[in-house]
């Protein structure tokens, strides 16, 4: 067992959330210290958490609980042992449950590769989370959108992520497509003349 940050295993951690989870003074308590401090939005929206760090912790009797974990158990119960709760939407801070998932390493990095933020080539067809891939139409449908106006947030409720996670596959898109098209246009120009 690893002594974690606030110098305890996870594991008497875990085991200390999971039991409180079931006192229902307690889990009120929880919920309590959990959303005073959420900035709670829509429920497609991500859902600030502002405390201070990357990942903001909420200190209980003597426990440093992280925020986005405490969220998911308080929606899901306690995190299976061993899993990370990741972000679909990519937001360190964002403790909206309906953005949070249990996963095993292999599936937080396969996320992060996914993202763009993993050079790590993985197999597409090894993942549970590829429903959640967008299409190259799913992003031009996107930019589309956004081209007639469309707010990004509202672009982001509908692909089912937050604004600037929309905002961040746009612009990979576009990137994407414009080099795409310079690389054509310059194969066109190199072409022998019919
Ligand atoms: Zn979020």
């Amino acid at each position: 067992m690893n002594p974690t940050r606030d110098g305890k295993p996870s594991l008497v951690r875990e085991a200390f959330l999971a039991n409180a989870l079931l006192d229902p003074d307690l889990r009120a308590q929880l919920n309590y210290r959990l959303w005073r401090i959420t900035d709670i939005k829509g429920p497609n929206e991500c859902w600030l958490c502002k405390g201070c760090g990357k990942y903001p912790v909420i200190e209980f009797k003597g426990h440093n609980l992280r925020a986005h974990r405490l969220s998911y158990a308080l929606h899901n119960g306690p995190v299976p042992h061993g899993l990370f709760v990741c972000h679909h939407c990519d937001v360190k801070n964002c403790v909206n449950p309906a953005h949070l998932f249990a996963g095993s390493a292999s599936d937080n990095a396969w996320d992060s590769a996914k993202k763009g933020k993993n050079p790590m080539t993985l197999n597409p067809d090894l993942s549970p989370f590829k429903k959640h891939w967008l299409t190259d139409s799913d992003k031009q449908r996107m930019c589309d959108l956004r081209a007639k106006g469309v707010l990004l947030k509202v672009i982001g409720a509908e692909f089912g992520m937050s604004d600037t996670h929309a905002k961040m596959v746009m612009r990979q898109f576009l990137g994407q497509t414009k080099t795409l098209r310079a690389s054509a246009r310059k194969a066109l120009s190199e072409a022998p003349p019919q």
